[in-house]
């Protein structure tokens, strides 16, 4: 029989090591919010493939919408020849977006690809260049992306030159000292010592950042941002590739702030599993690229859109918005009686199923070393962790939120014991 550590060696000779790598865990079969391994050992996962599985591994009603699409058609491109599913999966993210005005919908692949097109419908709609993201921000690997986010290692390490035209704000951070007021300064000090205002087309933002930390923004940020968008006819940017699809208890976390962004990006969670992408955007900004100025051979693949259609209605059925805010309450309030017995713990934070815990050590700073041996304890004990932030002293969960209440308790013993084990 094979073992995680034959494949392991296989891998370190034909992959290279660029590609990160977790666990030294090979799967063999997932099924909702749990794994089994090549050696048959299993475990719960807390990191849902970072963020694609809301609705579980191989949810049914998922995997049935997929077999079915298998059985008539798998691809024809849809600038080629259309296909239905395409087009009702965009009606629908029409309809749920927040803003009260007509929106459409671009389908793709990737995050990456879907940030990147964001831009390119941004610079055609105000015929404007600069792009401003934040600090700690995550926007992917392509070199458009890698511009937007905002740390160098490791992402960026050795890929430079990037392309012109970014600026990076500040984004709050209560327990750093930085404040709303502060973000809200850095824009205007990049307006005025950087690019003048009518020369950006947009301001990029999370509205909960991701591999930056689960660093919240605060409603009243983008609600600031909003009004400064307006104000110099810039385009709001919410990247959702992480937040959307459920994960903070609204299907889109800037529903919390009431603020309806120009354009959205989805990817990860929408389609539970499979590779599918969105730009969720206001009608006319959408429309600005002309004709074939927009697609890709695989965007929007008819697999992701019946996948798609089927989480959506699985989120309906299940009531999974309000399974969001529970699992949420559950997590915070476990974490938090975990944090109580732990000085290192110094922050429990996070917006509804999206929780993480920040990790101090005595003197108070980051302690990406504890953080790493509790990500290793946690495996060995048959938990999948993730960490994230700019430090990498932030222990992220993303579990599915078709999870039982009984295996997220299970979850946080298991983290609860790997803090013994690792402190
Ligand atoms: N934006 C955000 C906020 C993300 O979290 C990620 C992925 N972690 C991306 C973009 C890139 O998505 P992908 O890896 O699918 O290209």
């Amino acid at each position: 029989a094979t073992t995680n550590a034959a494949l392991m060696a296989r891998r370190e000779s034909a992959v290279p090591r660029g590609v990160g790598q977790v666990h030294p865990v090979f799967i063999e079969r997932g099924e909702n919010a749990e794994i089994w391994d090549v050696e048959g050992r299993r475990y719960i996962d807390f990191a849902g493939g970072i963020a694609v599985l809301n609705t579980g591994h191989r949810h049914p009603d998922v995997v049935a919408a997929v077999q079915a699409q298998l059985e008539r058609y798998t691809h024809t491109c849809f600038q080629v020849v259309a296909y239905e599913p395409y087009v009702a999966l965009a009606e629908k993210l029409n309809a749920m977006a927040p803003g009260a005005f007509a929106k459409k919908t671009l389908l793709l692949t990737t995050g990456a690809e879907a940030v990147e097109n964001a831009v390119k419908i941004a610079r055609a709609y105000t015929k404007r260049s600069a792009v401003i993201a934040f600090g700690s921000g995550y926007h992917g690997r392509t070199l458009l992306t890698l511009g937007l986010t905002g740390k160098v290692a490791p992402y960026k390490t050795g890929f430079g030159p990037f392309p012109s035209e970014i600026f990076h704000a500040r984004f709050p951070n209560a327990r750093q000292g930085v404040t709303v007021d502060d973000a809200i300064a850095s824009v205007e000090a990049l307006f005025k010592n950087d690019v003048e205002a009518e020369r950006v087309a947009a301001i990029i933002i999370e509205p909960v950042q991701g591999e930056g930390g689960f660093n919240v923004a605060p409603p009243e940020l983008l609600q600031r941002l909003r009004a400064l968008c307006d104000a110099h006819g810039i385009l709001l940017i919410a990247d959702e590739v992480q937040t959307g699809a459920g994960r903070t208890g609204t299907f889109f976390a800037i529903e919390h702030s009431g603020v309806a962004p120009d354009l959205i990006t989805l990817a990860k969670s929408l389609a539970g599993g499979f590779p599918l992408a969105a730009v969720v955007g206001r009608a006319e900004v959408m429309d600005a690229p002309a004709p074939g100025g927009l697609g890709g051979t695989y965007a929007g693949s008819p697999l992701g859109c019946a996948a798609a259609l089927a989480v959506l209605d699985v989120f309906e059925r299940d009531q999974l918005l309000q399974r969001s805010r529970e699992v949420g309450a559950l997590l915070t309030e476990g974490l938090r009686a975990i944090a109580a017995r732990r000085p290192q713990i110094v922050e429990v934070r996070g917006l509804g199923a999206m929780v993480a815990v920040e990790l101090a050590d005595a003197q108070g700073r980051p302690d990406a070393e504890l953080t790493r041996r509790v990500v290793t304890e946690a495996q060995r004990r048959g938990l999948i962790l993730l960490s994230c932030g700019t430090y990498g002293n932030v222990l992220r969960i993303l579990v599915p939120l078709t999870a039982p209440d009984a295996l997220l308790r299970e979850g946080l013993s298991i983290m609860d014991a790997s803090f013994d084990a690792a402190a």
